[in-house]
């Protein structure tokens, strides 16, 4: 048995990581998807995120160049990653962020490349960001009413997160996703509105269960909504079908009477889906995190900056997934939050 790894510290398996072939973990899973977060720094303070007074940023020395990032998604790549998502922080406010972009889609066309954003700034980027290379994005949206908008992210700007979902539309950036973190008590009351905000725009609304990685350590249980109470009462009001073989329990939802858009759920609380994760993180810092709630990191910025060469940063990125524990313990007694929130991690 494969002994998991705990509170930091890095526990081999007796059995070494592969040398060649997929970038496998011990039960099997393939990591094909790397979320890139390209800073820590973010505009908006989304309070089940971040203070109001933000929190102390990473030094700019320690964070990624393009140069750097385009080095490591290339090895990424070669190991069978085809699909990134850039991310943060808040990936618009990174100096020059079109040119990254453009750099990655130079350095690996055919990479499918999209962008977790809070859309605030789509308005004037998305149209060079799609020229750039980026494929779609991803908007966080938790309110459809203006004033609970700015309740959530502490920043009066639905009117332009709304001018910028239209200008992403607009630039080919879709099929856009919104996705909206349901609070108990908080937004609860708006699933239902968001399924229709969907079959008006043709958008698909996630619907993400609110995660013990809030900085100010407020979530409790008691606030998650469970996605199946979402789905149940959304298919009250507007009839879904799930789309999938239906092997596993069903993410997205389509609309019974054939109107646009569509549902989804990220539920990662109440029916973890750890078991076919394959995701992989990179934060702005340079370290690998095979889960969001991983409590051991690999550093990759210092070896590559000491020079190690790509296929030794092949090994320590093997090394790291190879050893990618069985699932996150949010639902076990023993549970420990990881040191990062979800902004230094990269959602
Ligand atoms: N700033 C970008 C954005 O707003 O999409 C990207 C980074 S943000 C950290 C990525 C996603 O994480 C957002 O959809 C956000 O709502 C979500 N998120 C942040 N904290 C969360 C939490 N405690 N539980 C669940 N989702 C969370």
């Amino acid at each position: 048995m494969v002994e998991e790894p705990q509170n930091a510290q890095f526990v081999r398996t007796d059995v070494p990581a592969p040398n060649r072939g997929p970038l496998v973990d011990t039960f099997g899973r393939v990591g094909t998807d790397l979320r890139v977060s390209v800073t820590d720094r973010c505009n908006f303070r989304c309070t089940y995120c971040m203070p109001a007074e933000g929190l102390p940023w990473l030094p700019r020395g320690e964070i990624l160049s393009f140069e750097e990032i385009v080095r490591l998604v290339g090895i990424f790549r070669r190991l069978g990653v085809d699909e990134i998502k850039l991310t943060g922080g808040e990936p618009t406010i990174r100096r020059e962020f079109v040119t990254l972009v453009a750099m990655l889609h130079e350095a690996h066309p055919g990479l499918a490349m999209s962008m977790t954003t809070n859309g605030f700034l789509l308005d004037r980027l998305a149209e060079p960001l799609a020229r750039a290379g980026l494929d779609r994005v991803t908007v966080s949206c938790d309110s459809l009413l203006r004033h609970r908008f700015a309740e959530l992210s502490r920043r009066d700007a639905i009117d332009r997160v709304f001018a910028g979902i239209r200008a992403a539309e607009a630039a080919g950036l879709d099929p856009i996703k919104l996705n909206c973190v349901v609070i108990a008590g908080t937004n609860d009351d708006e699933v239902v509105d968001f399924a229709r905000y969907a079959r008006e725009t043709g958008y698909v609304v996630r619907f993400i269960e609110y995660m013990p990685l809030d900085a100010e350590q407020h979530w409790e249980r008691a606030k998650v909504v469970p996605s199946a109470e979402i789905l149940a009462r959304i298919d009250a009001a507007f009839p879904l079908v799930a789309e999938g073989d239906g092997s596993e329990p069903a993410t997205s939802f389509r609309f019974a009477d054939g109107e646009p858009g569509g549902v989804g759920v990220i539920a990662s609380v109440t029916e973890p889906f750890c078991d076919t994760c394959n995701r992989l993180r990179l934060t702005a810092d340079g370290d690998l995190r095979a889960c969001l709630f991983a409590m051991y990191e690999t550093d990759l910025r210092t070896p590559m900056r000491s020079g190690a060469t790509d296929e030794e940063l092949e090994r320590l990125i093997r090394a790291n997934v190879w050893v990618k524990w069985e699932g996150h313990k949010i639902n076990h007694p023993d549970f420990v939050r990881p040191d990062r929130s979800m902004s230094m991690i990269g959602g």
